[in-house]
C-alpha cells in the first residue's frame, strides 16, 4: 500500500514520453514541496514547463494540495490548470475531485508527489499509478516532518543532509 510504482528525483524529471507510451492521460500533481518549495509560490522555470509540455502533449493536468489558502488556486490559475484545495489526502475525496476535473479514468491517472502517507497511500487507495519525488526543501511543516521521519523507515532512506 505504500509501495511507490515510480520515483522520480523532480518532477520536471519524470518522463511525459514514457507516461504516454505506458497509456497514461491524467497527471494529478501535488503542491508542497513537489512543484513549489513549502510556503513559497515561485515555481522553477523546469517545473512550469514540464506542465506546459505535458499539456501541450495532451495530457490533462490538476493540482492537488492539503494546503487551504488561496495560493493553492493561484498557481493553478498560473499554470492554467485546475487546483482542489483542502483536498485532506490520502483520503479519497481530494483525489476524485481531482479525476473528475481532469475526466480522465483511473488506471490512465497518475499521481506525482513528494509524500508517502499523503500523496502515495491517497493514490494507492483509489487505485492510482504514483510516482515518488524527492522533496524540493528540507524545511516542512511540523506534522509533515514527522511523516517524512516515517517514511525514510518505510523507504529506507537516509535523511537528506
Ligand atoms: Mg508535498
Amino acid at each position: 500500500m505504500l509501495r511507490p510504482d515510480g520515483f522520480a528525483e523532480r518532477l520536471c524529471l519524470v518522463s511525459l514520453a514514457d507516461l504516454a507510451a505506458r497509456g497514461f492521460t491524467g497527471i494529478i500533481v501535488d503542491l508542497d514541496n513537489t512543484l513549489v518549495a513549502y510556503g513559497r509560490e515561485q515555481l522553477s522555470d523546469e517545473d512550469a514547463a514540464w506542465i506546459a509540455a505535458a499539456r501541450a502533449q495532451g495530457f490533462a493536468v490538476c493540482l492537488v494540495s492539503n494546503n487551504f489558502n488561496d495560493r493553492v488556486l493561484k498557481i493553478g490559475d498560473a499554470l492554467d490548470v485546475p487546483a482542489v484545495a483542502n483536498a485532506l489526502k490520502p483520503l479519497p475525496r481530494g483525489f476524485e475531485a481531482a479525476l473528475r476535473l481532469l475526466a480522465t479514468p483511473r488506471d490512465r491517472t497518475v499521481v506525482v508527489g513528494d509524500q508517502l502517507f499523503t500523496d502515495m497511500l491517497g493514490a494507492k487507495l483509489l487505485g492510482l499509478h504514483c510516482i515518488l519525488t524527492e522533496p524540493l526543501v528540507a524545511k516542512d511543516w511540523l506534522g509533515t516532518r514527522v511523516l517524512r521521519m516515517l517514511e525514510r523507515v518505510v523507504l529506507g532512506r537516509r535523511p537528506a543532509a
